[in-house]
């Protein structure tokens, strides 16, 4: 219906876009952060792209100064791209040189495409979600200032994709990116029998995928603690069931997600290292995890192989071996229908 959702996709991109839509053939990367596509017709349109502030959150203030500098350089035309980077789209050749001081000016640092760190994602996390068990945006920070050497480069083996979830749902999407950071509960859902009686009993014990919540008369729940898995399913049905704890919670690390089709196809990462504590502001040990899981694969992949094509070469046992991190049961994953799950997911390319 017309005026029903959002803009129609003919007005909003840009008219080299319309122009070739379908017809573009090759596109390359001529200098870190700039991307060259060739249409059919010969047709080139070149593509800054800059890293964003974390979670992609910004100031009004940043926001309209990142909307003068595309007016000034690329017509108006921007995007945020799925891994929260910035791209001005359509920039003149000439001018590319010029778009990137004026980013730079702005903070922004030109880099992240091709074979090198993309921008890291990272989901809202403590700045205003209830589930979270992390800072997922300031991890996401703490971990691009220490891999900003990265970013500006092109001289990676392949693409690396680093995405922080504040908790299990993955809304940071950890599991799907190379090197994945997810927060993770370890206490049980806080019950207050006040607030819990004003909630829909049923639906608190049947959204619990464990049978964790039983009935507590004579208007409450209580939750058994050898079945909870930490999960938050409960936590947004009512307000009564809080979780989280600051000594508690922490992250776990996943390695090997893959979202695209290319190569080895999409893929679920699998855990690596099930917990690191919170230690904001700069997250060291998980800095420091995230930093030897890089310098291990660059040192030994070939060239193209993302992280998991590396370690299904190698094997998983030679890819703890070099990490030195103990193998335990913890790291097992039998959970072989994750084809099936993903492809019901809107998000995942397959
Ligand atoms: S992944 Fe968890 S913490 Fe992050 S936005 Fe989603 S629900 Fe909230
Ligand atoms: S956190 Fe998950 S497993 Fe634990 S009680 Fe709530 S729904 Fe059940």
């Amino acid at each position: 219906m017309p005026g029903i959702g959002i803009p129609p996709l003919e007005k909003t991109i840009p008219p080299i876009v319309k122009r070739n839509y379908g017809k573009w053939i090759y596109h390359e990367v001529p200098r870190p952060g700039v991307l060259k596509h060739v249409a059919e017709s010969g047709e080139e349109c070149y593509t800054v792209r800059a890293g964003m502030p974390a979670n992609g959150r910004v100031s009004t203030a940043l926001a309209r100064s990142i909307c003068a500098v595309a007016d000034k350089y690329a017509e108006g035309h921007l995007r945020i791209t799925r891994r929260q980077s910035l791209e001005l789209v359509g920039v003149p050749e000439a001018q590319i040189d010029a778009a990137i001081v004026d980013l730079n000016a702005l903070g922004l640092p030109v880099g992240g495409v091709d074979h090198t760190l993309h921008n890291i994602v990272a989901c809202t996390g403590w700045i205003h979600c209830q589930f979270a068990a992390t800072g997922a945006a300031a991890i996401s920070k703490a971990l691009s200032d220490d891999l900003y050497d990265i970013f500006l480069k092109e001289d990676l083996p392949a693409k690396l994709k680093v995405a922080i979830s504040g908790c299990v749902n993955n809304c940071g999407e950890g599991i799907t990116a190379d090197i994945g950071v997810i927060g993770i509960h370890r206490d049980l859902p806080r019950v207050d029998d006040e607030k819990v009686k004003k909630c829909e009993m049923a639906l608190i014990i049947s959204v619990c995928p464990t049978g964790a919540i039983r009935p507590k008369p004579p208007k409450s729940v209580q939750v058994d603690p050898n079945r909870c898995m930490h999960c938050v399913a409960c936590v947004g049905q009512c307000e009564g069931m809080p979780i989280g704890d600051p000594v508690t919670d922490g992250v776990a690390i996943y390695v090997g997600g893959k979202s695209g089709n290319a190569g080895s196809g999409p893929n679920f990462a699998k855990l690596v290292i099930p917990y690191l504590p919170n230690t904001p502001p700069r997250w060291p040990e998980t800095s420091a995890a995230v930093r030897e899981i890089i310098e291990a694969w660059v040192a030994g992949a070939h060239k193209h192989e993302r992280i998991i094509d590396w370690i299904n070469r190698i094997g998983w046992e030679k890819f703890f071996e070099k990490l030195n991190i103990p193998m335990t049961y913890k790291q097992l994953d039998g959970y072989v229908l994750w084809p099936m799950s993903s492809r019901t997911g809107v998000r995942f390319h397959w």
